[in-house]
């Protein structure tokens, strides 16, 4: 697959995590649960750890939230997490960061959202003393621009202007640029006060797919610092999926985006990992980076109809999905396996041996018995009852005999 060409920017270290040009694309996440609750929120951060989100983002937004802070980083070093923990702000930042030096010390990065802060007004005190906090505790920051609570003196000078131009712009226009200058105005500030430019990573989200892809080509055109990628407010489900995919993939294609996060809505009760697990897929799927083995299947047809196809994909995916946390240690690489499961011999033999293990399963009439692939040979035909059993112990056999092998190799080299 051809090389992506990343934009170039400085590399922000976020705790012991790279961030920008020189790094891999670093997937992050956000809590739901309510931060002053420290063992929930310490719960919720391994589970998205555990599913692969590289930095985690909590709310810290009253004094409850500031105090507990330390507590859940410390809670997570004993459970041996040291993933870097972003305190979000809004409004009282100022305020907490001040009031809680334990907590702006906890804290890997601080997200600022100059919208809601006293930048762009006459007096930028708030703004200010958070900067002053970051750079007294060396924490780098995320200027953090939304569309939704936009700095709105600078909004309503621009739109002012705009309207005396005699073309004015399009509203829509004005705004995208009003988000560009908001945060680079401010990134600019932050560095009058004592960031250094290597500490300071932009972003400017939006709910708009298109809009959200004009507005990072701005800010990746102006300036060299990392870009933190994500649809706001995404959605539930596959709404939110597919618009973050379509308004990322564009982006990452061009190599814009240093940083992602899916921001989906989850169901009451669901899991927040589904977030993670979103982004690595499609950071995957665009060959950027690798998580977890690959399933090709095929969508099925009238050729299939029995139930069987369906399930044996369902069954692989859920064995690859609860064997990756051990064999992501256990044998280096896995993560670049990709497995075929078609449901009829008519693309089956050829897809299969296109993926490093592939099975077709026998169409509706066709002989009863399935050929398995192994790095574009034929291996074996599997057939009668035990076709999934005998199928996951040639996957087993062909992870441990493939990458633990290369681990194994690793061993001797070092030794
Ligand atoms: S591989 Fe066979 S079952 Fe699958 S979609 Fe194609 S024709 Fe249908």
């Amino acid at each position: 697959m051809p090389e992506i060409q990343r934009r170039k920017t400085v590399t922000v270290k976020i705790g012991q995590v790279k961030v920008g040009s020189e790094a891999p694309v670093v997937v992050q996440s956000m809590t739901n649960t309510d931060t002053a609750d420290a063992a929930s929120t310490i719960q919720q951060v391994a589970e998205l750890v555990e599913a692969g989100s590289e930095i985690v983002r909590v709310t810290v937004n009253n004094d409850a939230a500031a105090r507990a802070l330390p507590h859940i980083v410390e809670g997570l070093a004993k459970r041996d997490i040291n993933v870097p923990i972003i305190g979000d702000f809004h409004y009282n930042g100022h305020l907490l960061l001040k009031k809680y030096p334990a907590c702006a010390r906890a804290l890997a990065k601080y997200r600022i959202n100059p919208g809601n802060v006293s930048i762009g007004r006459k007096d930028d005190d708030n703004f200010r003393t958070m900067i002053e906090c970051a750079v007294e505790n060396q924490k780098p920051v995320r200027i953090g621009v939304n569309w939704g609570s936009l700095d709105q003196a600078l909004l309503t000078r621009m739109m002012d202007e705009n309207s005396k131009r005699p073309d004015p712009l399009p509203a829509r226009d004005v705004m995208l640029e009003a988000m560009c200058r908001s945060a680079l105005d401010s990134a600019a500030a932050a560095e009058r006060y004592g960031l250094r430019h290597d500490q300071i990573i932009i972003s400017g989200k939006v709910s708009g797919v298109r809009d959200l892809i004009d507005v990072y080509q701005m800010l990746a055109a102006r300036c060299d610092y990392p870009l933190h990628l994500g649809l706001t407010e995404a959605g539930m489900g596959m709404k939110g999926i597919v618009a973050s995919t379509a308004g990322l993939t564009p982006l990452l294609l061009a190599g814009i985006g240093d940083t992602i996060r899916v921001s989906l809505t989850p169901k009451p009760g669901a899991s927040r990992t589904e977030e993670v697990l979103a982004a690595q897929q499609i950071l995957q799927s665009l060959g950027i980076r690798s998580f977890a083995p690959q399933v090709t299947a095929c969508p099925g047809c009238g050729r299939t109809t029995s139930t069987f196809f369906q399930e044996l994909a369902q069954q692989i995916q859920d064995y690859l999905r609860t064997s990756m946390p051990a064999w992501r240690a256990q044998y280096p690489g896995v993560e670049e396996l990709k497995l075929a499961v078609m449901g009829c011999v008519v693309n089956g033999p050829g897809e299969s041996k296109h993926a490093n293990i592939g099975i077709s399963l026998p169409g509706t009439f066709e002989e009863p018995k399935a050929p398995v692939y192994v790095d574009g040979r034929l291996m074996t035909t599997l057939r009668g009852d035990t076709i999934v059993q005998d199928f996951k112990k040639i996957l087993d056999d062909y992870v441990r005999s493939r990458y633990g092998s290369r681990e194994h190799e690793l061993e001797t080299t070092t030794v």
